[in-house]
This record gives C-alpha cells, sequence and structure tokens, in this order.
C-alpha cells in the first residue's frame, strides 16, 4: 500500500505507519489536547504488540511477514502466505486478541495499585452507564481498557476479524475451507451491517466507516478462496497457448514491440541455442524503451531471476510464484524445452469461465 512511512524495525519486521494515521493524531489532538495525542500513541503501541505477535507465531511456523502497517482503523501484519494447516491459522490468528487479554489480567493489579481501583474502573463505568460521563480523560485508564476493546473486537467470529479466522480454523475439520469461509464471511457481512445499522442510529460516522470496511474484506476474502479452489484443478498444460514466440539477447526493443502488436504476446522468453536464458515482460520492454531507446538490445533488460515453471504445474501454484517473483508472466518448460509463456491474464480466464453461468 503506499502512503506509508517507515516507523522502526522490531525482530526484522517494518514497522510502518499510513499517513492518514496522522489525520487521526491531529484529529484527537483538536478533540482532546495533548491528552488525546497521548491516547492514540498508547492505543497504537498495543495495536503493533498485538499485531507483533500474529506475526511472531506465523515467523514461528516459517511463514516470512513483510511488514505491520498502522492505519487508522487499526494494524495489519502482511504475511508472505497464511498457512495451509488449519490449526497454525488458529494459533496465529488467536495469538493477537489473546496478547490483549494478558495485558488486561498482568496490569489489572498495577494499574489499580498506580491509579486507584474507581480511577482505573471509571472509564468502564462510563460505557456500562453506571457512571456519569465528567470530561474527565485518565489517559492510562482508558489505554489499560482499549485493550479489552482490541481483544473483544477481534474475537468477533466473523470476517475480517481474527475470530473470523479462528472460526474458519476450526469449522474447517468439519467442512471444506471453501464453506468455512463462506460461514465466516457471512457472519462479517452480517455484523458490517449491524455496525452500520447502530452507526447510523446512533449517528457514530467511524462506526460506519468500519462497517464498509469489513464488508468489503469479507468479500474480498471470499472471492480469494474461491479463486484458489477454481484454478487448483488446472495445470498450465490446460490453458497454454499452442503458438508462442521467442526472442533472443540480441532483439532490439523495437522489433520486440512490433511483435507484441503482431501476435498479442507480450511477455517473451530468451532463447539461445535452445535453452532460456531470460525472460522480458511488459514491464521491461517498456521500461527499456523509455530509459534506454529503441534500438536497446533484450540481453541489457531482460530478466534472469523468474526461474521457468513445468507444463505440470497447477494453476494456483503458478499464481503463488508470480506473487513471489513479482512478475505476471513466466516461461513454461516441458521435457526441457520451452513450451510457451503463462500469464497471469490466462488464469484469470479460468476463473471468470468457470464462474460464468
Ligand atoms: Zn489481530
Amino acid at each position: 500500500m503506499n502512503g506509508n512511512m517507515r516507523l522502526t524495525r522490531i525482530m526484522g519486521i517494518d514497522i510502518d505507519i499510513h499517513f492518514t494515521f496522522f489525520l487521526l493524531l491531529i484529529l484527537f489532538f483538536f478533540l482532546f489536547g495533548p491528552k488525546g495525542l497521548a491516547l492514540i500513541i498508547g492505543v497504537f503501541i498495543f495495536v503493533t504488540i498485538h499485531e507483533l505477535c500474529h506475526s511472531l507465531v506465523a515467523m514461528r511456523f516459517g511463514v516470512k511477514v513483510k511488514r505491520i502497517t498502522l492505519l487508522p482503523i487499526g494494524g495489519v501484519a502482511s504475511l508472505s502466505q497464511m498457512p495451509t494447516k488449519p490449526y497454525q491459522e488458529f494459533l496465529i490468528s488467536i495469538a493477537g486478541p489473546l496478547s490483549n487479554l494478558v495485558v488486561v489480567v498482568v496490569f489489572y493489579y498495577p494499574m489499580c495499585w498506580l491509579l486507584g481501583r474507581d480511577v482505573l474502573m471509571y472509564p468502564l463505568m462510563v460505557i456500562l452507564g453506571r457512571a456519569e460521563y465528567t470530561g474527565q480523560l485518565n489517559v492510562w485508564a482508558h489505554v489499560y481498557w482499549i485493550n479489552l476493546l482490541l481483544a473483544g473486537f477481534n474475537m468477533i467470529p466473523a470476517f475480517p476479524m481474527d475470530g473470523g479466522r479462528v472460526l474458519r480454523a476450526l469449522l474447517s475439520s468439519r467442512m471444506s475451507y471453501r464453506d468455512a469461509t463462506k460461514i465466516a464471511v457471512r457472519l462479517g457481512h452480517i455484523f458490517a451491517l449491524l455496525f452500520a445499522y447502530f452507526g447510523i442510529v446512533y449517528g457514530h460516522i467511524f462506526l460506519v466507516i468500519i462497517a464498509v470496511f469489513i464488508y468489503i474484506a469479507a468479500s474480498n476474502e471470499i472471492s480469494q478462496v474461491e479463486m484458489v479452489e477454481t484454478i487448483k484443478s488446472y495445470s498450465v498444460q490446460d490453458v497454454l497457448a499452442t503458438e508462442f514466440v521467442y526472442v533472443n539477447r540480441e532483439t532490439p526493443l523495437f522489433k520486440v514491440l512490433e511483435m507484441t502488436f503482431h501476435t498479442h504476446q507480450e511477455d517473451f522468453p530468451v532463447i539461445e541455442e535452445d535453452k532460456l536464458v531470460g525472460f522480458v515482460t511488459r514491464r521491461e520492454i517498456i521500461y527499456g524503451l523509455h530509459e534506454k531507446g529503441k534500438d536497446a538490445k533484450v540481453g541489457e533488460v531482460m530478466r534472469t531471476d523468474i526461474p521457468p515453471i513445468y507444463v505440470n504445474t497447477k494453476l494456483h501454484i503458478v499464481q503463488k510464484l508470480m506473487q513471489k517473483f513479482n512478475t505476471s508472466a513466466m516461461p513454461v518448460i516441458k521435457e526441457h524445452h520451452v513450451a510457451g509463456v503463462i500469464t497471469l491474464n490466462d488464469i484469470n480466464r479460468v476463473y471468470v469461465m468457470m464462474h460464468e453461468k
């Protein structure tokens, strides 16, 4: 996501902050002064701890954590992939809310001792309607109780909350992954509608924004899972074009450009003496034409880090590899010879065709 600023790095994980987060700081500063600022910072320290706990458990299962991004609506840990085993997803998902619950339990007596029980309990009493709100704000007490809110909110058993993943993991043991996802997503939609309803009725705009976010994120989850499930039954040879063209290191870029117009192929294997020596995608061609001119050679811009894939590779694996190598196309080989090019569009087409009824 763009608009991020590197804040710090903890245990090898970048902690990024989205620029809109600063709008939240400014808003709270104007509403509550320096105390408002301290409140937001305090809350986000615990949001970061929450995300770090997800990340640490994920890393134990060999999942790479790229970064943690702090957004005004909360934190997001970007995992390279979700583990396939339900119990791993269960443990990763529950670690976040659990960390907030641990904070609530462990700090209860120290906070009572520091602030006095009345001051500590006051925010909770206000929320429960047992005490009148007097405009007083004890930042420490608020930040403490936010942990209970974080634990509670995230354990709502619906996508995209952590509780939704926990629910899916539990359901996965007795039904398909896809059906389990469907249930958690449908619950996400129901909660989103409930939040929107209460947000509108009680005039809490923030709740409406959260509702919209939950609805969209829940929908994304099911389309992602359905895509993987659909393309799982197909392999590269099912969609590979029967004809393809290739280039060599010495081919000038303007020739390659002409080829894209004549063949509708936008990514080309670079072949020399019947061997694959590189790969150029649309991105390298455009970059080369702009930066090096039309007479530049393929060899100057080709990529050598994209591995060829075998014709019998399943499409969902290809999709993952494309993400890993940051490319929208890959060369395909069959019996040691280049057999063509597979693109993200080829994969998407399978999904679209299977869902058009
Ligand atoms: Zn979480």
